[in-house]
């Protein structure tokens, strides 16, 4: 660190993102990607109708916000775009928390929610899952505050269902809801239905997984439009240009897509379902997951063993250093493949 680093934040533990090798080719089920690739007509269609990149990107996205409200029928005044759904926690945790409204998350969730509580400044208390890492809501009870609930939860890959979302919602009017959906298109419930009819509630989206644009960055909001405005606010005092001209086209032409989409989410689906079937038959024990990816552990091998070992058999898995989750890894589904290649390694590693 430098001398010039400010007193604010040199304490700050900065988020650790999963591994993205370069050079050796390895199986990548370590950071929920899609193994699809976008279509090559999708990347023309953006090339072709992408605004000029002498002029700035369209602050309103205003092409891919109604190329969205389309697809989920939703005005165009209740959604805003970012860069990455990552920009938009980052900006509720900004609009929605102060010194006196608390964040409030479970201890095992998406490690960012910690690290922009710090960054923020923001009071943030972590509310543990229960042993087998469901989440009991009456455990939020008479606790006030902004709550950041990933739905399916990760982690784990479990989910809770809309009717348990909206008893949480109606028990706790005056508090802001965000339920991040990250993974929500592989068999969860999604709350946008819930928008309509409750003010407090924020639902954030990605095209990171379920449309395979990971890395253009590309996130949205869906909510009423005084938390939208909100919203927009902190947008507009940090970045308003944050989504660039090709990755909006890009955004708008995938979404012409949704049926490809849905097929690829019904395949990892499936594959998820051979993958479970599969690591149970070799011992482990795996979280009933609704994500494109799985939790397990096995009594046979400690959790960061198995990680290194699949390291050496070409396959990433992620593996977190924290107390209660140190036994498990979190596998992504990929192709069958993929998942063929990882029933040899560990039929090895095992033996
Ligand atoms: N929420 C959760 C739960 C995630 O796991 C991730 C991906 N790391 C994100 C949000 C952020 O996704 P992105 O910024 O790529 O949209």
């Amino acid at each position: 660190m430098s001398r010039f680093m400010s007193s604010r934040f040199k304490t700050l533990e900065p988020y650790v993102p999963g591994e993205q090798p370069s050079g050796q080719t390895y199986i990548k089920l370590n950071t929920n990607e899609s193994p699809f690739s976008m279509t090559g007509d999708v990347i023309e269609k953006a090339v072709r109708l992408a605004r000029p990149y002498r002029l700035y990107s369209d602050t309103q996205c205003t092409e891919l916000r109604s190329a969205l409200s389309r697809v989920y029928c939703v005005p165009p005044g209740r959604i805003m775009v970012t860069g990455g759904s990552d920009e938009a926690l980052d900006l509720a945790f900004m609009a929605f928390c102060s010194d006196d409204v608390p964040a409030l998350f479970p201890d095992i969730t998406y490690g960012f929610y910690k690290v922009y509580a710090c960054v923020n400044r923001l009071p943030f208390e972590e509310i543990p899952l229960r042993d087998d890492f469901s989440l009991a809501l009456s455990d939020y009870a008479g606790k006030r505050g902004t709550v950041f609930l990933a739905n399916p939860n990760a982690p784990t890959g479990i989910a809770l269902s809309l009717d348990k979302i909206e008893e949480f919602l109606f028990s706790r009017p005056d508090d802001v809801l965000v339920v991040d959906e990250a993974y929500v298109d592989f068999g969860a419930e999604s709350s946008v239905p819930l928008v309509a009819k409750y003010p407090n509630l924020a639902v954030i989206q990605t095209f990171s997984k379920s449309r395979s644009l990971a890395g253009a960055r590309l996130g949205f909001v869906i909510a009423n439009e005084e938390l939208i405005q909100d919203l927009n606010t902190l947008r507009f005092s940090t970045n308003p240009y944050d989504v660039n001209s090709f990755t909006q086209a890009l955004g708008a032409a995938v979404l012409e897509k949704e049926e490809a989409t849905r097929k690829n989410c019904l395949t990892i689906q499936q594959n998820r379902a051979w993958t479970v079937e599969m690591l149970s038959r070799l011992g482990f024990k795996v979280l009933p997951s609704l994500s494109n990816f799985v939790f397990a552990r096995s009594d046979r091998i400690d959790g960061e063993a198995l990680y290194l070992a699949l390291k050496e058999h070409g396959i990433l898995v992620r593996h977190f250093n924290h107390p209660r989750i140190r036994d498990y890894n979190r596998i992504t589904i990929g192709t069958m493949n993929d998942m063929k290649s990882l029933e040899n390694a560990l039929k090895t590693i095992l033996a």
